[in-house]
């Protein structure tokens, strides 16, 4: 269809009369522009209901290989590596950052500034391209806190950082764009499920249509932000003097972001090729058109239903249909919680008596000699 294979995927919860919840899938159309691919209304959010939607989506992607950037609840976690395969499924790294931010606050270290040093830490190591980059971060880490390092190797880096995650992922590492989805949608969750269809088609085609049109402004082969993205490293290319092969950079960023790197710039520059002929075509205003060039299936009409004895329906031409009922929606008993569920890793506070000094007991099970 012309987007990256990359999707961010994420679920909210509706508020209407069927409670419920949302899950959906996005992708980035050729500027970055949010391009809404799927969505699925779930009585709850079990294994069963991801593995449903995510199965679903599978179906309309045609056997393309696909990278999927998600939250990693245990529910997701099986169901995504089933139908995608472990290698395709990139951890969101904003709530990796959140996991280890809340581990942070359990290692009783105090003070601001530290906290900001470990996070900009950690973004080294995510956001490294090479490994000697990665290693040299980690090491950091290493010196900074034994224990945070510990964290990050005991928590699969090689599904968030750049540099261990194997398959191409365009430079995205993050759902944030499906947070942007989730924004968007705000009103329509109060609403009943037909009418949130209803509400979200209106809303989808209007927004199609703009996108559609926006190519019109673009004012050279790709779109702005795009361009600003190339600009930049236009901008930061220094002259060179020795000419590499122009396939790939050994920085990476080339072949990762599908973006020409600053060293690449440099040597279009020099041979003063056109820079937009080093641009994936997955950026062109072509790409663009391709991927707004879809319609929608009119959904096919009936003539209004009948609802007969024993709640059935039955249409115009007499076929007898089970009448619809709303989803089920398995409510867990007692208050709902107030707090978000952490991710799977998260540790438990160790307990600590204060007067043996020992650590995993507290008086009721201490066996030490006390002083
Ligand atoms: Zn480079
Ligand atoms: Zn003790």
């Amino acid at each position: 269809m012309g987007c990256r294979p990359v999707l961010a995927i994420d679920s909210c919860h509706l508020s209407g009369p069927y409670k419920g919840a949302l899950l959906f899938a996005i992708v980035y159309d050729a500027d970055d522009g949010m391009f809404p691919l799927a969505l699925g209304v779930v009585g709850s959010e079990n294994y069963e209901d991801w593995y449903w939607f995510l199965e679903k989506l599978k179906g309309i992607l045609d056997g393309q290989e696909v990278i999927i950037i998600l939250d990693r609840h245990q529910g997701i976690l099986c169901s995504v590596s089933e139908l995608f395969g472990v290698e395709n499924h990139a951890y969101c790294y904003r709530h990796v950052k959140q996991n280890f931010s809340s581990f942070f606050n359990r290692q009783n270290i105090r003070g601001k500034k530290w906290k900001e040093d470990a996070l900009l830490l950690l973004d080294n190591i995510a956001y490294a391209r090479l490994d000697i980059d990665y290693n040299e971060a980690f090491e950091k880490l290493v010196h900074f806190n034994g224990d945070l390092a510990r964290w990050v190797a005991e928590n699969s880096p090689k599904h968030w950082a750049m540099s261990k995650f194997l398959k191409k992922c365009w430079d995205k590492m993050t759902t944030n764009i499906a947070e942007s989805f989730n924004a968007w949608l705000r009103e329509e969750r109060h609403q009943t499920i037909y009418t949130l269809l209803l509400m979200h088609m209106d809303k989808l085609v209007a927004m199609l249509d703009t996108y559609m049109r926006g190519t019109d402004k673009w004012k050279s082969m790709v779109g702005p932000k795009t361009k600003e993205k190339l600009m930049l490293n236009i901008m930061r290319s220094a002259p060179i003097t020795v000419m590499p092969y122009l396939d790939k950079c050994t920085c990476l960023t080339w072949q990762m972001s599908g973006l020409p790197c600053p060293h690449v710039c440099a040597v279009i520059r020099t041979l003063r090729h056109d820079v937009y002929d080093y641009i994936d075509p997955c950026f062109k205003v072509s790409t663009q058109h391709l991927i707004y060039s879809g319609q929608f299936q009119p959904l096919p009409t009936h003539n209004m239903p009948k609802v007969c004895e024993a709640r059935t329906l039955q249409d115009g031409q007499g076929n007898v249909f089970p009448s619809l009922q709303p989803s089920q929606v398995r409510r867990p008993p007692g208050r709902p919680r107030q707090r978000r569920i952490e991710s799977q890793f998260s540790h438990k506070r160790a307990i600590h008596y204060y007067r043996c000094n020992g650590i995993g007991h507290n008086r009721s099970k201490c066996n030490n000699p006390l002083p």
